[in-house]
């Protein structure tokens, strides 16, 4: 038994195998950047660093699927049914016709088993909601928010422009339809506490949500972050190792136990990484290391979690 309510083991139960997910870039935008909201972008956001290089827009859907299934059978061991992820950028940022025509593109793929679709909470609406709980009869379907900070004050510093209420809104339409919903949390954001950090969980808790991926805040070279950083370097508290790690068990020992933990940190090529630090490490060790600590301290997913 694992200490915590794991995502491998989840779609395993679901799935009955081991499923890999394929990064899918399928040419979207986002409001923050095309100038809707703005042109800026969130402070932190560079997305060519996180995207495989099999990933493009210029190659059709199934190109992409197609290559990225290869890519995976060369580098990792093999999985026999995949999920096309759609990653880049918003997701649902576009015309309900032509949401219908790419995600259709990908369930048609005979070898993927659903679909996973990352977006701003501020880029669904019922709409497309109703689609995509349409398309759930299909194959599997989930959503992921990038909700990132349960704080106002942290969301408007990093420029997300949207706030919390509209995540939480998000996230309760998504579930509503039986949507598998999935939340997106950044620990470490400049001007937030360790303990505003941990006080989050209950929030987190609250939301109607089935999984969550938690990142260690990763600063990439070139963006307003570095610059932020650079420039105010005590407004963020920066995690060693272990004590992340500890951070971690802190955090989930508190969390709703039927919550799926996706991932507790992010990996991003050190090459991008303004402040390479610790963030090098792969995310396997870190979760070996994130096992292995509540091993350590006998504790658990859910132990003391505040039910109400
Ligand atoms: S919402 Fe996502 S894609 Fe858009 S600017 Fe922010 S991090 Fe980048």
């Amino acid at each position: 038994m694992r200490r915590f309510n794991s995502y491998a083991d989840y779609f395993r139960r679901n799935f009955g195998g081991r499923v890999q997910k394929i990064a899918i870039d399928a040419g979207f935008t986002c409001p923050n950047r095309d100038g809707t909201l703005s042109r800026g972008g969130c402070t932190y956001c560079n997305n060519s660093s996180f995207t495989p290089s099999y990933c493009t827009p210029k190659k059709s859907i199934t190109t992409q699927i197609n290559e990225g299934i290869e890519f995976h059978a060369r580098r990792y061991r093999r999985a026999e049914m995949f999920l096309a992820y759609f990653q880049a950028y918003s997701n649902t940022y576009a015309s309900i016709e032509k949401l219908r025509e790419i995600y259709d593109e990908a369930l048609q793929h005979p070898s993927i088993v659903g679909i996973i679709v990352g977006t701003r909470p501020d880029c669904v609406d019922s709409q497309k909601l109703d689609l995509l709980a349409e398309l759930r009869g299909q194959k599997y379907v989930a959503v992921e928010y990038g909700v990132e900070s349960c704080y106002d004050k942290s969301l408007q510093r990093i420029c997300r422009m949207h706030d919390f209420a509209a995540s939480r809104r998000a996230i309760e339409l998504t579930s509503s339809r039986n949507i598998v919903t999935g939340a997106h949390f950044i620990f470490g954001l400049p001007g937030e506490s360790k303990e505003e950090m941990l006080a989050q969980v209950d929030t987190v808790s609250s939301l109607p949500v089935n999984t969550v991926k938690f990142h260690q805040l990763q600063i990439i070279k070139g963006t307003k972050m570095a610059e932020e950083y650079e420039n105010f370097p005590k407004d963020f508290h920066e995690f060693t190792v272990p004590e992340y790690i500890d951070f971690v068990c802190d955090f989930v020992e508190r969390l709703r136990p039927d919550i799926i933990i996706e991932r507790i940190a992010g990996e991003v090529p050190p090459r991008y990484l303004a402040i390479p630090a610790w963030c090098a490490l792969r995310n396997d060790q870190l979760l070996a290391m994130f096992e292995k600590r509540l091993e350590e301290r006998k504790t658990y997913q859910g132990r003391l979690f505040l039910d109400g």
